[in-house]
């Protein structure tokens, strides 16, 4: 299993704080059944900045770590990206990772309260050079959450979007769940990650998040974001299962 989102780096965001931390993250991953990490630290979130060549360097002493300990872990570089106005500048200048080594896939966080206006020019301009930008948990950010269907122009214009994991299986409170689900149903995520940032905090619960998905929806559904996890490491096309406009029910009462 691939997980495509996680702070397990120590010491450089709010996931991890030492390599104690995440040595029994990657304990727990392992025991979740996961193969393969993308590490994916907080950049220009206003908090933190973890920069390309900071990134690779500190995956490679992570990895040296886990492979002295021969715990059978691939770890993989990249970033979780605020949106900002200097996204583009960023890469040119390369301090942006992205998830696959042709520079094609990038995970794009939003701020919690807000899509920004600049969005869909920014992703647009993404899109013109023949990359696709990844909005990261949009069951957690309140424009979204009010009504998933603004996803859908994202969608149309070739975004992908990524579930949070423990938002599926209710870590987050009884309405992220329900908007978690929804937006399962209707396809309008593709691909679901644990965004683990520890073991007694925020932990992994994507093969928790996996069963229960099967359980509500068929395993087709897994095995088709379990492929696009693929893809999205891999650099390569994804096949996207077409997505459906949520209703809103006119009577209530019927
Ligand atoms: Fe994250």
């Amino acid at each position: 299993m691939l997980d495509l989102h996680c702070h397990i780096l120590p010491g450089v965001d709010d996931g991890a704080e030492d390599l104690a931390a995440s040595l029994a993250m990657a304990e727990k991953a392992i025991s979740q059944g996961i193969t393969h990490i993308l590490c994916t630290p907080h950049h220009n979130n206003g908090k933190y900045v973890n920069p390309k060549s900071f990134v690779m360097e500190q995956v490679k002493n992570l990895q040296m770590e886990l492979d002295k300990r021969q715990l059978p872990l691939t770890l993989f570089e990249g970033q979780e990206v605020r949106i900002t106005g200097d996204v583009l500048e960023e890469i040119q200048q390369e301090r942006i990772l992205f998830t696959d080594i042709g520079n094609t896939y990038l995970l794009i966080e939003f701020p919690t309260m807000d899509v920004p206006a600049y969005t869909e020019q920014l992703f647009f301009d993404l899109r013109a050079r023949g990359q696709v930008p990844i909005i990261v948990h949009p069951e957690r950010n309140a424009k979204f959450r009010e009504d998933p269907n603004r996803l859908i122009p994202f969608l149309e214009m070739g975004c992908l979007a990524q579930l949070t994991a423990p938002s599926y299986v209710g870590i987050f409170g009884k309405s992220i769940q329900k908007t978690a689900k929804q937006m399962v149903k209707q396809r309008l995520v593709q691909m679901v990650a644990s965004d683990a940032h520890g073991v007694h905090k925020r932990n992994f619960y994507l093969k928790e998040a996996f069963e229960a998905m099967e359980n509500d929806f068929g395993s087709e559904y897994v095995q088709q974001m379990e492929q696009v996890a693929k893809d999205v490491i891999n650099g390569d096309a994804t096949e996207i299962p077409e997505y459906t406009e949520i209703r809103k029910k006119k009577f209530g009462l019927f």
